[in-house]
């Protein structure tokens, strides 16, 4: 990987990690736990490019909600604990487990998404028009 890549990786991980803008990278992400701002409190950034969509579900069920099924039977399987202690540790272990993951792992979709300029399918209009709106307040500030 070259030195780009890694501080391009670097930034989308800090950036959803800590919930920051991935422009300044000081101005805030979300609005509320998982709402994405509409723009940037400090550098104006326009977040409707901002489509994590179902990614965030996808990405924890996979990487947490799945080895955490997989732990929970192998208690059962192992221990052979009462079916109600099962359910007792399974619920909420798999409700916190699968909801803490949600923010940063949007946090990243969305930075990924701004840093790698990643367009959905059918939003190129709509990234024009952001374009050409950004150009042209560049173009009115004459320090800029
Ligand atoms: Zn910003």
């Amino acid at each position: 990987m070259i030195d780009h890549e890694k501080s391009k990786a670097k930034a989308i991980f800090e950036a959803g990690w800590k919930g920051h803008c991935p422009r300044c990278r000081q101005g805030r992400m979300f609005q509320t736990w998982l709402k994405i701002q509409d723009r940037c409190e400090n550098c104006d950034l326009d977040y409707r490019f901002a489509t994590p969509d179902d990614g965030p579900a996808f990405f924890s069920l996979c990487f947490v909600a799945f080895p955490l099924l997989f732990f929970v039977v192998w208690l059962q399987v192992v221990l052979e604990l009462p079916v109600p202690l099962v359910f007792a540790i399974a619920v909420p272990l798999m409700a916190i487990g699968c909801l803490l993951p949600l923010r940063p792992v949007k946090g990243w979709l969305v930075a990924s998404q701004y840093l790698n300029q990643a367009v959905e399918a059918g939003t190129k209009k709509l990234w024009s028009e952001m374009h050409a709106r950004e150009d042209e307040a560049k173009r009115d500030t004459p320090d800029s």
